[in-house]
């Protein structure tokens, strides 16, 4: 039987369609793209044609993107490169459920003397206006708020947050790496100065991400050389990853919008039959805001058996994970998204993250379904009586 893989926050499988572009790039454009000769104009042609691809996606002008080697990378340029580039220590405005990737940076600029203000959420993950608006009384370097959570799935109202940060005159930055080729993203529409993407995300290859930078922005560089990338980004540009980011990047622009629907009837059919097949189940994030393939819960009582309920469901052919990736590197540590969002410490541990993708079919998700319903109810039979926790108060499976 084949292997049913649900975890497309933690990363994608590669379309063969950018396979193909990518092993073409490798094949025939091997030049540098610096290089003045016609192998060198080749690369530089395939990188410019990916750049506009990029671009497209977001509504932006192909010279308005800066390629990275990571969305962790993108996120790090955006807040450390409008830092510096102020020449202050600077004071970053963040939510309190984002990625590592800003949070760390935020503490790392922190212990040099940046002031971070981490602005909170609702239950369901959502900042709100009137946070934002306090914070922006002080003089504010960059706000930075993601556009969707990889932890529960929640949208962020990002147009309306780079809106108000807009009207103080202050720098906009949004980590698009969970909404990048998921929800319409259009970078003059949602006001934004700066944008990340990772192609890992959205069916292309590991290892190649990108920055928006709004023309008239001033960054400065983290890694200096021979000033590719608009002098934002040194080093010789990985040419085939490129290429398969802006592959990636055309087919889930084309398919965007059909390919929505397609998920978030998948994930609404989750949704509704594991609130008549598992009572105790409640979901994580916000019922409407949230992206079409991306379907978090916990089971009440059952929280601390997470572990185990994903090796078991490993062993029956399923992948899905627990809270994001990078819990890997924390394991049985309480979720900081869902601790931020109000739950406690035990709910905060119980999260199952169910995350659909391109090629997923309506017979996974049935074959899933069966299969998780068998797990959870053997899993909580075999749990002795007074080890179940008191219910919890959480909000009902919609
Ligand atoms: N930002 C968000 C919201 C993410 O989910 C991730 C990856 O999980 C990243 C940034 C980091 O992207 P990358 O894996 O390309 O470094």
């Amino acid at each position: 039987m084949s292997r049913i893989y649900f975890d497309h926050s933690a990363t994608t499988p590669l379309d063969p369609r950018v396979l193909d572009a990518m092993a073409s790039s490798l094949g025939g454009a091997f030049g540098n793209p610096s290089s003045l000769h016609r192998e060198g104009r080749v690369a530089r042609e395939a990188v410019e044609t990916a750049r506009a691809q990029v671009a497209a996606l977001v509504g932006a002008e192909p010279d308005e993107i800066i390629f990275t080697a990571s969305g962790t990378e993108a996120d790090n340029l955006a807040l450390i490169g409008a830092v510096r580039a102020s020449r202050k220590p600077g004071h970053i405005v963040t939510s309190s459920i984002e990625h590592a990737a800003i949070l760390e940076t935020c503490r790392s600029l922190a212990s040099t003397g940046t002031k971070i203000t981490h602005l909170p959420v609702d239950h369901d993950g959502l900042v709100g206006p009137d946070g934002l608006l306090r914070a922006l009384q002080s003089n504010v370097t960059i706000v930075s708020v993601m556009a969707a959570n990889n932890v529960v799935g929640t949208l962020q109202p990002i147009e309306e947050l780079a809106y108000l940060t807009k009207l103080h005159g202050v720098l906009f930055h949004t980590d698009a790496v969970q909404a990048g080729g998921k929800i319409p993203l259009d970078v003059n529409q949602f006001h934004v100065d700066l944008l990340s993407l990772s192609a890992h995300k959205l069916h292309g290859p590991k290892g190649v991400g990108a920055l928006y930078v709004r023309k008239g922005v001033q960054l400065s560089p983290m890694i200096h050389g021979g000033g590719q990338e608009r002098g934002l980004r040194s080093a010789t540009e990985n040419v085939a990853g490129i290429v398969g980011f802006g592959a990636a990047a055309a087919i889930a622009k084309a398919e965007l919008a059909q390919e929505a629907v397609r998920l978030a009837r998948f994930r609404d059919r989750i949704a509704s039959e594991l609130s008549k097949s598992l009572p105790d189940s409640y979901i994580f994030g916000h019922p409407v805001h949230r992206l079409p393939g991306h379907f978090s819960f916990g089971l009440s009582g059952q929280e601390r058996e997470v572990g185990k309920l994903l090796a078991v469901l490993d062993s029956q052919g399923v992948a899905v994970s627990a809270g994001s990736a990078c819990s890997a590197n924390h394991a049985g540590q309480p979720s900081n998204v869902l601790l931020a969002m109000g739950y406690d410490a035990e709910q905060a541990r119980g999260l199952i993250r169910v995350s659909l993708g391109r090629f997923n079919t309506e017979q996974e998700v049935d074959r899933f379904l069966r299969i998780l319903v068998s797990s959870a109810g053997q899993l909580k039979n075999a749990i002795p009586e007074r080890a179940i926790s008191p219910t919890v108060e959480a909000p009902a499976l919609a």
